[in-house]
C-alpha cells in the first residue's frame, strides 16, 4: 500500500489505464524515425491544427455542460498551441535534422513542463499540466494512437498518470473511468477540481506510481484516506467493499437531511454555505443543501481567460450565479490574485516574497480600472438577487475605507449612467491578516460583515507558507495562537453587532467545526461536497459543550494537545466524520 494526498473522496477499484504522459507513449516516441525537415514540419503543423480542432469542440461541449469558466481551461490550451515561442523552438530542433516531429514535440513539452512544474507558485505549477496536456494531445495525434480503443476493452479503468491532465480526464470521465491516481498534482489543479465536480475518487502525490504499474494490473484507491494498492489481495478488496457499504449508508443518511437546517443538539442554528469558483458549482451547491454562497472566488474567471473579462461578461457571469442561489445570498469576493498568479493583462514585476507582496486587494488598488469594473459588475448583477460584496486580504482600516469609497464612486457612476443596480449591497471583508484581526472593532465600524479566511490567516499568524509541505506541523489550524485570533475576531464582531463567518478549509474539517462552533462561529462556508458532512457533524454536537471545550483549548499551550482533545471528542460524537471529510 502507498499513501498519497487525498484529492477527491470515494473508493475506486479497476484496471490500470496508463494515461497519456505515461511511459507507453514515451516508449513509442523513442522508437519514431525522422524524415526530412519538410515532412516532419508539416506533420507537426498538421497535428497542431487537428489538436486545435479537437480543443475547439471540447470548449463548446464544456461550455454547454459546465459553463464559461471551465471552458476557458481549454481555451487557454488553444492559446498554447498558437504560442510563437513554442513553435519557433520546435522548428529549430527540426531544422537541425535527424529528429522526428514526435521527438521535437516531446522535448519541448518536457522542457516547458519542467520549467513551470518547478515554479514556486501553485498556479504556475498547475499550468505545467496544461502544457503537458496539450502536448500529449498533439503527440497522440502524431502517433496515430487511439487511446479510446484501449479503454473500450476494459470494464472499469482507473486512470494512472504522471500528472492529472484536464482534457484527457474529461474524455475519460465520459466513459468508464472509476478513479484517478497521479504522481504529481495538487488540490488546486484543474483536473482535481473536475474530479471533485464529477465525484470521481482521486489520489495525487503517489510517488513514481507509473513505475509501479503495468497495463492490465488492478489498482484500488481510497480518495478519503489517500491509500492506493496495486494488485490488491482479497483481504484489501473485502475491506474496501466493507468501507464502501458503510460509507454509502452514511452518505444516504447525511443526504436525507442535507436540505434541513443544521441545528446542534442543544438547538443552536448554524448556517452552512458553500464556497464556489465556477458557475457549475452554484448548481451543485444548491443540490448539496448549501444555504447560500459564502465565498465566490471570482479570480478563477480571470486566471483562465485570455483577456480580462469586461464588465458585461462579468455582470452576466455573476447574475447566473446569483439567480441560481436566490433567494439565498451570494457573497462575491473581489479579485484575489497575487504573486505569480497573474492572468494576461495584469502582470506585475516578480517579487522576492509573493505572499507578503502585491497580492489580492493590494493589487486591485494598483489597478483601479480593473477593480472598479468588477465592483460595478457586482453592483449591477446584485439587482437579480441577494448579494454581498467582500474584499480579500484587507490589512488596514484605511484600506477598507478606500475600498468602500470605490464602491460609493461606482454607485454614483451607475446612477448617472442610469444603469440598474443594487445600491444597498452589504460590503464586508475577509479577515486573513493578523493586523486586520487585531483591529476588528475598528474594521467593523466600516464593514457590514466579516468572513475569516483561515487558509491565509493561519499562514500569517504562524509565519508558515501554506504551500510548503515542510511546514505542515507549524501550519496548524488548531494552534493556540490561531484559536485566540479567531476568538478575538468573533468577539469583536459580536460586540459590533455584525455577522462573522469562516470560509477557509478549517470550516470543512471535522476538528475545525468543533473548535469554531465553540469559539462562537455560527456561519460556515465550505466546498460544496462537504456541506452535508458539515451539517451532520453540527447535528452531533452540543454548542454548550463545544463552548466549554474551546475555553479549555484556549488554556492549552500546544496545537498537538488541542488536536488530541478534539479528536477524542470527535471519536465519541461523530467517529464516522473522518472517513468522509
Ligand atoms: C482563505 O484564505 O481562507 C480563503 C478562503 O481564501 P483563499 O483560500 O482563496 O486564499
Ligand atoms: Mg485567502
Amino acid at each position: 500500500m502507498q499513501r498519497g494526498i487525498p484529492v477527491s473522496p470515494g473508493i475506486a477499484v479497476g484496471r490500470v489505464y496508463v494515461c497519456e504522459g505515461g511511459r507507453d507513449l514515451r516508449h513509442q516516441v523513442e522508437h519514431t524515425t525522422a524524415h526530412d525537415f519538410e515532412t516532419e514540419w508539416l506533420r507537426l503543423q498538421d497535428a497542431a491544427r487537428r489538436a486545435d480542432r479537437e480543443l475547439a469542440k471540447l470548449v463548446e461541449e464544456v461550455r454547454a455542460e459546465l459553463g464559461d469558466a471551465e471552458a476557458a481551461i481549454f481555451e487557454s490550451q488553444r492559446a498554447i498551441l498558437r504560442d510563437g515561442a513554442v513553435e519557433k523552438e520546435m522548428r529549430e530542433i527540426l531544422e537541425r535534422g535527424g529528429v522526428s516531429a514526435e521527438k521535437a514535440l516531446a522535448s519541448v513539452i518536457e522542457k516547458y513542463g519542467r520549467m513551470l512544474g518547478s515554479a514556486h507558485d501553485e498556479y504556475l505549477r498547475a499550468r505545467a499540466a496544461d502544457i503537458r496536456d496539450v502536448g500529449q494531445r498533439s503527440l497522440s495525434i502524431l502517433l496515430d494512437e487511439d487511446q479510446d480503443a484501449l479503454i473500450a476493452r476494459e470494464e472499469h479503468v482507473v486512470a494512472v498518470a504522471r500528472e492529472v491532465i484536464p482534457s484527457r480526464l474529461l474524455g475519460l470521465l465520459k466513459q468508464k473511468v472509476a478513479g484517478v491516481v497521479t504522481d504529481r498534482g495538487s488540490r488546486t489543479s484543474h483536473a482535481a477540481i473536475l474530479c471533485r465536480s464529477y465525484g470521481i475518487p482521486a489520489v495525487t502525490g503517489v510517488t513514481q506510481v507509473l513505475d509501479k504499474v503495468s497495463l492490465g494490473d488492478t489498482i484500488a484507491l481510497d480518495g478519503s484516506t489517500g491509500e492506493v494498492w496495486v494488485n490488491p489481495d482479497k483481504k484489501v478488496l473485502d475491506e474496501l467493499c466493507r468501507r464502501r457499504q458503510e460509507r454509502s449508508v452514511l452518505w444516504q443518511e447525511l443526504a436525507s437531511k442535507k436540505h434541513l437546517p443544521a441545528l446542534t443538539k442543544d438547538n443552536v442554528r448554524i448556517h452552512v454555505n458553500a464556497n464556489i469558483r465556477i458557475f457549475r458549482d452554484a448548481h451543485t451547491a444548491v443540490a448539496a443543501g448549501a444555504e447560500g454562497v459564502g465565498l465566490f472566488r471570482t479570480e478563477f474567471m480571470y486566471m483562465n481567460a485570455r483577456n480580462l473579462p469586461d464588465e458585461e461578461e462579468q455582470v452576466s457571469a455573476y447574475r447566473s450565479v446569483i439567480q441560481e442561489i436566490a433567494p439565498n445570498p451570494t457573497t462575491i469576493r473581489t479579485l484575489d490574485l497575487g504573486g505569480d498568479k497573474m492572468p494576461r493583462g495584469l502582470e506585475t514585476p516578480r517579487e522576492p516574497n509573493p505572499f507578503l507582496g502585491l497580492r489580492s486587494i493590494r493589487l486591485s488598488f494598483k489597478r483601479p480600472d480593473v477593480f472598479k469594473t468588477q465592483i460595478r459588475a457586482i453592483l449591477r448583477a446584485a439587482e437579480s438577487g441577494p448579494t454581498k460584496l467582500m474584499f480579500p486580504l484587507v490589512t488596514t482600516v484605511d484600506e477598507m475605507k478606500r475600498a468602500c469609497d470605490i464602491v460609493e464612486q461606482a454607485k454614483r457612476e451607475l446612477k448617472q449612467e442610469d444603469l440598474p443596480h443594487d445600491p444597498n449591497v452589504p460590503v464586508g471583508l475577509m479577515i486573513e491578516v493578523p493586523a486586520a484581526a487585531l483591529m476588528i472593532e475598528s474594521m467593523m465600524a466600516v464593514a457590514d460583515f466579516a468572513s475569516i479566511g483561515t487558509n491565509d490567516l493561519i499562514q500569517y499568524v504562524q509565519a508558515a507558507d501554506r504551500t510548503n509541505p515542510q511546514l505542515v506541523d507549524l501550519y496548524d489550524a488548531l494552534a493556540p495562537a490561531v484559536l485566540w485570533t479567531i476568538k478575538h475576531v468573533v468577539d469583536g464582531c459580536r460586540k459590533a453587532g455584525k455577522a462573522v463567518a469562516v470560509c477557509g478549509e478549517m470550516a470543512a474539517r471535522p476538528l475545525g467545526v468543533l473548535s469554531l462552533i465553540g469559539l462562537g462561529v455560527r456561519e460556515l462556508s465550505v466546498g460544496t461536497s462537504f456541506v452535508p458532512v458539515v451539517k451532520g457533524i453540527i447535528r452531533s454536537l452540543s454548542c454548550k459543550e463545544m463552548t466549554r471545550l474551546a475555553e479549555k483549548a484556549l488554556r492549552l499551550d500546544s496545537g498537538a494537545e488541542i488536536e488530541k482533545m478534539y479528536h477524542d471528542v470527535l471519536m465519541q460524537i461523530a467517529p464516522w466524520a473522518e472517513d468522509v471529510a
